[in-house]
């Protein structure tokens, strides 16, 4: 039940971690897939030459800024004239930089709202009038527990990632009458670039992993599995939902 063979996945963010790693699993259970980066035109180029040796099933990187509506109404035309539907749309891209609310300037705030929420708008405008159509469709939002539960120090970060939420609750119950199905996962800590910095300090990876009830920080293989279940038609019945993968470390919905 966790085949997506004959499916089309556009999936945001696929160049590097995350992202990637959810590449990489919907490519093995069968979809085709149409996925962006914005600067990683090698690791983009890398993956998808990599996934191209191990099956027929057609993988398509795309260069596109989610920040930016023209970009995005590109991408979703593309993906439409090579495979003629969107049944599975992830949105994972993202971004997550540091201030505090009197340090933070305009330029970081809005850089952060539009590359993070904005773009779930952008996207969602452009697929859905086809998942409509289709009567059919996965939209699966990736947030943070930042969303959930707010971040000091990142609070342009923490409400983009909570607008996601609330986006994801209002298209469950907008789009669901569609038969298009809208839910989210909320990751703690990952091992990805983004938190390459922060994790170079070894006391602070140690006290983030004691602070976990499972004592670890995850690879982006354990933010996929869940992503892909959303996906699946294991899930069917699942609208609405804000999938918590963090381990036990905020236990909130
Ligand atoms: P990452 O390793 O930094 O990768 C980010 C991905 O997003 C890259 O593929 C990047 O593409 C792409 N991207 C960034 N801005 C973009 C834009 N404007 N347009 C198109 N693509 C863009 O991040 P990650 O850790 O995998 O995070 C993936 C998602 O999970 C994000 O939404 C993040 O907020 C969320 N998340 C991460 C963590 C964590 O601890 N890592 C925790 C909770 C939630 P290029 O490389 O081509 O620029």
């Amino acid at each position: 039940m966790t085949n997506l063979s004959g499916k089309t996945a556009l999936i945001t963010g696929g160049s590097r971690g995350i992202g990637s790693a959810i590449v990489r699993l919907f490519h093995e259970t069968g979809a085709r897939i149409v996925f962006t980066y914005r600067n990683s035109r090698s690791s983009a180029n890398n993956l998808t030459a990599e996934l191209r040796q191990k099956t027929k099933e057609e993988v398509i990187p795309v260069q596109a800024d989610c920040a930016n509506p023209d970009a995005v109404r590109s991408l979703v035309k593309t993906t439409i004239e090579q495979f003629g539907r969107i049944d599975i749309f992830v949105h994972n891209a993202g971004i997550w930089t540091e201030g505090t609310i009197d340090s933070m300037d305009k330029s970081m705030w809005e850089e952060t709202i539009q590359t993070n929420l904005n773009s779930a708008f952008y996207l969602c405008h452009e697929i859905t009038p086809f998942m409509k159509k289709q009567r059919s469709g996965r939209i699966i939002f990736i947030s943070s527990t930042a969303g959930q539960r707010g971040e000091a120090n990142h609070s342009h970060y923490a409400a983009s990632k909570g607008g996601i939420i609330s986006l994801t609750k209002s298209l469950a119950d907008e789009l669901g009458p569609f038969g298009i199905r809208t839910n989210c996962v909320a990751p703690g800590w990952v091992q990805t670039d983004m938190t390459g910095d922060v994790f170079s300090d070894a006391d602070f990876l140690q006290k983030v992993e004691q602070n976990n009830p499972l004592r670890y920080v995850p690879q982006p293989e354990e933010i996929a599995g869940p992503v892909l279940f959303l996906a699946s038609d294991l899930a069917l019945y699942v609208n609405g939902e804000i999938l918590n993968v963090n381990g036990g470390s905020v236990l909130c919905g």
